[in-house]
Order: structure tokens, then sequence, then C-alpha cells
């Protein structure tokens, strides 16, 4: 099935299987370079144009992924013609539809009843739709608290869904025994070398797609997709498209400024990080760390003036690139920004933004949202009469619409006056406003 034999990069042992680390040593298993045809031998329609890179399968699944067009900004002056290559435009909305066609194509390949994959959830959504295509069952493992619009895709491609831990790291440990329970095909990004393989085509589709390339800048994450893209510039240089490697900047959030904003840059341990570390040295590239609240910014940005609606994740190559340009560290017209995800699976996280809220529970009305709001604060005793409660609430209202709040709060009777000041009315929660809160509470931690 491999073009060129996987083989450990520390001990030079070969392998059949698609497993990104050496079982022997912990090295990298790694595809050596391929060369394949000469650049004006391909034309592009699919991810599939490029198969002279990709491993030989029996049956290719495919929801046509790939060729993903590559835009120049027009309307934004901070990073004017910078080109955007539109992962979001992929078949389930990121670039992990390159890597699900390939990882069902070999799970189909095997016979493999089920598919057991882990993810922050893009790639669970991806998985459950190619799984869905190939008819074989699938069974998704994610951290609990996960983005409502992620869990709902899941289910809707009909993946079973099962919520363990806190994070990420919890969902794909417990992933291995999923896997094992159901003799099924494990598809974790982080530990198969076809995601690596499928997700190089980006690359491979930039080099046809643009004659100068100085730079491109991609999202860290777990650094599978830069990991991706070096292996595309490889088998580029390879093949003869082009000479020498573009630097590649690799862009994550300010560890102290994690808010919960992007799932997928939120990552604890970084699984290829010792390979991030040598593909910037080698191309020249650089980290770049972003303050997380400037990416939600920087993505309302890019929809009202190019009409691209993105997740926070791909928005934060936006703010390194509006960075680098500034300090005249990269040129606008020779760099590319690659936009992993659609807007649409975080549409949770913009509502609140724009609203103005902690957080946005669907069905439940903005006037509701701040009742709840002004609930949590009388009972945290963190503030307890009008003014004090406006001010809390960030002075996103009226103060005379908190007057109204309070004024129908305690005509329900879940709030009462604790004490009267000459001008200001303390309130306290009654049972029945401690018990609606709990309720709301219940509510809103399901979802
Ligand atoms: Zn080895």
């Amino acid at each position: 099935m491999w073009k060129n034999q996987p083989t450990c990069s520390d001990c030079g042992k070969t392998f059949k299987g698609p497993q990104l680390r050496c079982p022997k040593c912990k090295g990298l298993v790694a595809i050596p370079p391929i060369s394949g045809p000469s650049l004006n031998d391909i034309s592009l329609s699919s991810m599939w144009s490029l198969h002279s890179f990709l491993p030989d399968f029996s049956k290719p699944i495919s929801l046509f992924e790939g060729n993903t067009p590559l835009l120049p900004v027009k309307n934004i002056d901070d990073y004017q013609d910078l080109a955007l290559k539109l992962e979001f435009r992929n078949p389930t909305g990121s670039f992990r539809d390159r890597a699900s066609s390939l990882l069902v194509s070999d799970a189909y390949q095997n016979k493999s009843q089920t598919i057991v994959g882990a993810s922050t959830g893009a790639f669970s959504v991806s998985l459950s739709a190619y799984a869905a295509k190939a008819k074989i069952a699938s069974i998704s493992v994610v951290p609990q608290n996960l983005e409502l619009s992620k869990i709902e895709q899941i289910k809707i491609y009909g993946s079973q869904i099962i919520e363990k831990g806190e994070s990420v790291d919890d969902a794909i440990e417990y992933s291995f025994m999923v896997a094992e329970d159901n003799n099924a095909y494990h598809a974790s990004p982080d530990n198969n070398l076809l995601t690596i393989e499928g997700q190089k085509t980006i690359c491979l589709e930039i080099v046809l797609q643009k004659d100068t390339i100085d730079s491109i800048l991609v999202p860290r994450g777990s650094g599978s997709l830069i990991y991706s893209i070096f292996r595309g510039f490889e088998d580029a240089i390879a093949s003869g498209w082009i000479t020498e490697y573009p630097r590649i900047y690799a862009v994550s959030l300010e560890k102290t400024k994690v808010a919960h904003l992007a799932e997928s840059l939120e990552i604890t341990k970084v699984f290829l990080l010792e390979e991030v570390k040598k593909i910037i040295q080698k191309t020249n590239g650089n980290e770049i760390e972003i303050d997380a609240e400037s990416m939600l910014d920087e993505a309302l940005i890019l929809a009202k003036n190019e009409g691209l609606f993105i997740e926070p994740a791909s928005a934060s190559v936006l703010v390194a690139a509006k960075n680098l340009i500034q300090e005249e560290l990269i040129d606008s017209k020779s760099s590319i920004a690659i936009l992993s995800g659609s807007g649409l699976s975080t549409l949770n996280v913009y509502a609140a933004r724009i609203r103005g809220k902690k957080k946005v529970v669907w069905g439940l009305s903005e006037s509701s949202t701040t009742k709840f709001e002004i609930l949590n604060l009388i009972a945290g005793k963190k503030a307890d009469y009008g003014y004090s409660i406006w001010i809390s609430l960030g002075k996103n209202q009226s103060l005379q619409s908190i007057y109204q709040h309070l004024t129908e709060l305690e005509e329900k009777g879940l709030i009462v006056p604790s004490e009267t000041e000459v001008k200001r009315k303390h309130y306290e929660l009654t049972k029945k406003g401690l018990e609606t809160l709990d309720n709301m509470r219940n509510l809103i931690d399901y979802l």
C-alpha cells in the first residue's frame, strides 16, 4: 500500500502498519520523501488527484475533500494580499477530512467493523462522516464540556459518543481501551501516520496554486499539522516542484491566557513538540505566541470584511500574520495562512462574545441569561444590589434594565430584599430562588 516504506527515523526499523511511533525506540516513524510526477502533469480536482503521493487502497473512501481555494485578502489593510488556504471548505468544515479519508480507507481495507477515534472535536466530526460513508460503525471519545455544535454534528453522522475526562489527553487514553474492547480500528490524529500523509496534501496543493511561497503560518495544536506541512514540502522538493523550504511559523496561545476559546489549540501534550522545534529551525521559521482574546476579534474582522467565517484557532494565524507583517518579518504577498476550520463549529463562543456573555445557552433568551447571571451573583455574594450587579456584569446593558430584572425576580418570588439602606435595596435568594438557580445550573452544565 505504501509508496515508500514507513521507517523509524531513529533506529531505521521499517513497518507495514501506520503507527507514528516506533514501539522499540519511541522514535518517529516517517515515510521517506516521495518523488511524484512533474508539476504540470497534475490537474487538481480533489485530494485524490495527488494519489501519486498517497498510499494505495482497494477502495478510497472520499467525500471529495481537498482542492480547497487559496484566496488573497482584499479588504483588510493589516494583511492585504496574504493568501488564505480555506481548509474549512472541506466536506465537514476542517482540514481533518484529508486525514479521515485515508484513515477510513485503511479501516475499510482492513475489514474493520468499528472505528474508534478521540479528539477535541473537529477530527471526531470528520471521522464520523467518513465512517458513515464507508458504512463502518464509529465511536467518538471526546472530553467533557465540548462545544455543543461539535457534539451534535458527531451524533448527526450516527457516531456513538463517549464523553470522558477533562482534557483531550484523558479522552485519547481512554479511547485505546474502547478500541481494544470493540476490536476496532483506532484512529487518533496523533498516533497514526496516515493523518500526516493525508494532511500533507494541503501543502502540495499550495505549491500547485501559488508561484512564490516564502512563509507559511500554521496553528500549532499538537504539532501534527505543522509536521504534515513539512512532509508536503519534502515531497514537493523530491519531485522538483520547489528547491527550498519556505519558512514555517508555528502559532500557539500564550500559556497564561488559555480561555477555552479554541479547544484544538489548548493542548497540554504537544505530541510532536521535538519535530516542531526541528522543523522551525530547519526552515528558519519561528514560534509565535498570541493572546487568546485577540483571535476572536480578528475572526470577526475577517467575517465582516472578507465574508469568511472561521473558528478561533484558525484566526490565531491571522493575528500572528498581522504582527509579523507589521514588524516587516514577512511579506504578505508571498505568505500563506492556513485557515483550518469553520466558525460554525464554535458558534457558542462567538454568540457569547457578541452578546457580551460568558456563555450562551441555545434556547435560553438573552433576558433569561441575564437573570441567571444576576441570581448567580447574589447567591455567590459577589454583588447584591442594582448598581453593583450592573458593574459586575460589565455594564453591557443599561442600569435601568438591571433594576427591571431585579423587580421581575422579586415579583416571581426568587429574591427578597435583605436590608434597605437610604437609596439602595440589598437582595438575597429565597428557597424558590435557590432551587431555580440549581435547576438552571444543571441545565447549563448538561449542555
Ligand atoms: Zn526505532
